[in-house]
């Protein structure tokens, strides 16, 4: 039995942290390798040290000193030293940092500092040696992330070692240079390690008890799901549930490894158990709920487009020109959609549209701005009927106008549009409507 064993980083943001991680890694010893995320915030109004490294690079970057931003982040580190009493100085460590970004060394090797040595203080910690990602995480030039090379790599290191702890977020390419994953992407360093073991599971240590059905941070105390589909969860967090990383289930979907998200501060809690499939039903019609704000929709009109062949990719085309990924493209008779993340849409707004104009010749062109869309989730949703309407009564009786449709073919989902100030409302009636109060729910 093979566990990975990721931890986030208010699972390890000052000492008092890698003390509860440490005894959850020895409570277990099947937990051989351990993927450790940089310090996280200690309290609300506390800085992630990823940040400051990034702030940091940037200041070198503009020709400032660096020395007091660096000495903040140094200090986080000194505190878990002298906390847990580790016989190690990190000053040579930060001496070389501080070449490295004269010799101009990257904004993705400044970010990476923060998990290597996170890294190397829990290696020292445990007991456990300690493998540098940059050895064993591959990516392109591209700076796509390099699977084959990967694995390859990672199952000769790992076949020396029996236990080791490995750096989450980044790794680096073939000229040697660092390279990191989008953020939060420690996850993935956790799952891509799962897989090229084949570990029997991927435990995800992070600060709440599992994925809950919607973000506690909107929902007071939501239920938390007890198991979930890889491709639920895929729905869920593409939409801004952000407890695991978008892409950290590839790795280990092809073998069907589970993902378990645990509690650091409650290790006793089972968490959610994500797995390829399940015959447990949901415990309610829907699995979950999550959003995202800030986009807007073009609205495109013309007369009979149904029947002008291209119509469709020539649109989307001229988002493609600009550089502008859409994210939904609801349409009707004589109508099409596109909605895109209004940050990325406005810079290039005009050109966009003049390329519209251009290429397929509307009859009007209308913006909706300010949307946000919300999805509804539930492997449960294909054998109930009336869900799409009792969320649009229940959206309906709060007086939140649904400014757009779209259900997934694969029945999974509902995604609604909302303004942006109905979002937060907008989910509490769902979540209200189907786990506080479900025999409010319609009957047909
Ligand atoms: P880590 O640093 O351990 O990787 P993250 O901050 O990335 O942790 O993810 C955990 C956080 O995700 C929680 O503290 C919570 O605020 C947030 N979150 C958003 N949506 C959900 C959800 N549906 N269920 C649980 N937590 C959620
Ligand atoms: N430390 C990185 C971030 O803040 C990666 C991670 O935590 O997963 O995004
Ligand atoms: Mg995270």
């Amino acid at each position: 039995m093979k566990k990975v064993v990721k931890f986030g980083g208010s699972s390890l943001a000052n000492a008092e942290q890698f003390r509860k991680v440490k005894e959850i890694i020895t409570a277990d010893p099947a937990r051989v390798y351990v993927v450790p995320s940089a310090p996280g915030k200690r309290s609300s109004n506390d800085e992630k040290v990823t940040d400051l490294l990034y702030k940091s690079y940037e200041l070198s970057e503009k020709g400032e000193s660096i020395d007091e931003i660096l000495g903040v982040i140094k200090a986080r580190y000194d505190e878990i030293i002298e906390g847990l009493g580790l016989d190690v100085s990190l000053d040579e460590e930060f001496e070389i940092i501080k070449t490295n970004y004269s010799n101009k060394a990257g904004v993705a090797y400044a970010a990476s500092r923060g998990e290597y040595l996170n890294g190397v203080l829990l290696a020292k910690y445990l007991g456990f040696p300690f493998i540098d990602a940059a050895d064993v995480i591959c990516f392109n030039e591209d700076d796509s992330f390099n699977a084959e090379k990967t694995d390859a790599k990672l199952q000769t290191k790992l076949r020396e070692f029996d236990k080791a702890v490995i750096p989450g977020f980044y790794g680096s390419n073939s000229d040697g240079f660092i390279r990191t994953f989008s953020r939060g992407g420690s996850d993935i360093t956790g799952s891509i390690v799962a897989g090229a073991i084949n570990a029997n599971i991927y435990e995800n240590w992070t600060d709440v008890s599992g994925f809950m059905i919607a973000d506690p941070r909107i929902v007071k105390n939501p239920a938390s799901i007890k198991a979930i589909t890889y491709r639920e969860l895929r729905e869920l967090s593409y939409m801004g549930a952000t407890v695991l990383h978008e892409d950290a289930i590839f790795p280990v979907r092809k073998q069907g490894i589970p993902i378990n998200i645990r509690n650091t501060n409650c290790p006793t809690d089972e968490g959610t158990l994500i797995v390829e499939n399940t015959c447990r039903p949901s415990e309610y019609i829907i699995t979950g709920i999550a959003g995202k704000k800030g986009f807007v929709a073009i609205n495109i009109e013309k007369d009979m487009m149904n029947s002008e062949i291209g119509f469709g990719r020539k649109v989307l085309e001229a988002f493609e020109k600009y550089g502008i990924s859409f994210e939904h493209t609801p349409s009707g008779i004589d109508t099409f959609s596109v909605l895109v993340h209004q940050p990325e849409f406005e810079g290039r707004e005009q050109e966009v549209l003049s390329e519209l104009h251009r290429s397929v010749n509307p009859d009007s062109v209308e913006l909706q701005t300010d949307l946000a869309l919300i999805a509804v989730v539930g492997r449960g949703m294909r054998s109930n009927h009336g869900v799409a309407a009792s969320i649009f009564v229940a959206l309906a009786k709060q007086g939140i106008n649904i400014r757009m449709i779209d259900q997934g073919s694969s029945e999974l989902n509902i995604i609604f549009g909302v303004k942006n100030s109905d979002y937060e409302n907008a989910i509490k009636a769902v979540y209200d409507v189907f786990i506080t109060n479900p025999s409010d729910l319609l009957k047909f």
